[in-house]
């Protein structure tokens, strides 16, 4: 079994200031690793994240993260795939507060091949 702590800190770790939060993503009520399929919409560039993450484990298929702009085309879908050649991570994200406001986030993978712990989206 992965750390799942370790997946916490290392988000964590991307996160400069702030009070930090961390969610692991669940689509059951089990912790299963989880294929995910990044949907991007048109307008997408780095550090301004606009569409969904797709998680798929046991049967079952759920949005774990969204940032979907009402009336806005998709534009990409990319299976996320480790550098091992696995699409199964436990996942979750972490953002980072000061004073309430959200200033930074990032989604973090675990592979539950390698266990390698890996950054699969950042925003702010
Ligand atoms: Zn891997």
């Amino acid at each position: 079994m992965v750390s799942l702590l370790g997946l916490e800190k290392f988000a964590q770790d991307q996160l400069s200031q702030g009070h930090h939060t961390f969610r692991l993503f669940l689509i059951t009520d089990d912790v299963v690793p989880l294929r995910l399929t990044l949907r991007l919409q048109e307008g997408f560039h780095s550090h301004d994240f606009h569409g969904e993450i797709i998680g798929e484990g046991s049967g079952v298929k759920k949005t774990v993260f969204s940032f979907v702009r009402d009336g806005v085309p998709f534009c990409s879908e990319t299976v996320v795939l480790c550098s091992c050649g696995s699409d199964q991570f436990f996942a979750g994200d972490a953002e980072s507060f000061i004073d309430d406001f959200c200033e930074e986030g990032v989604v973090v993978g675990c592979c539950a091949s390698c266990e390698n712990n890996q950054v699969i989206l950042e925003y702010s």
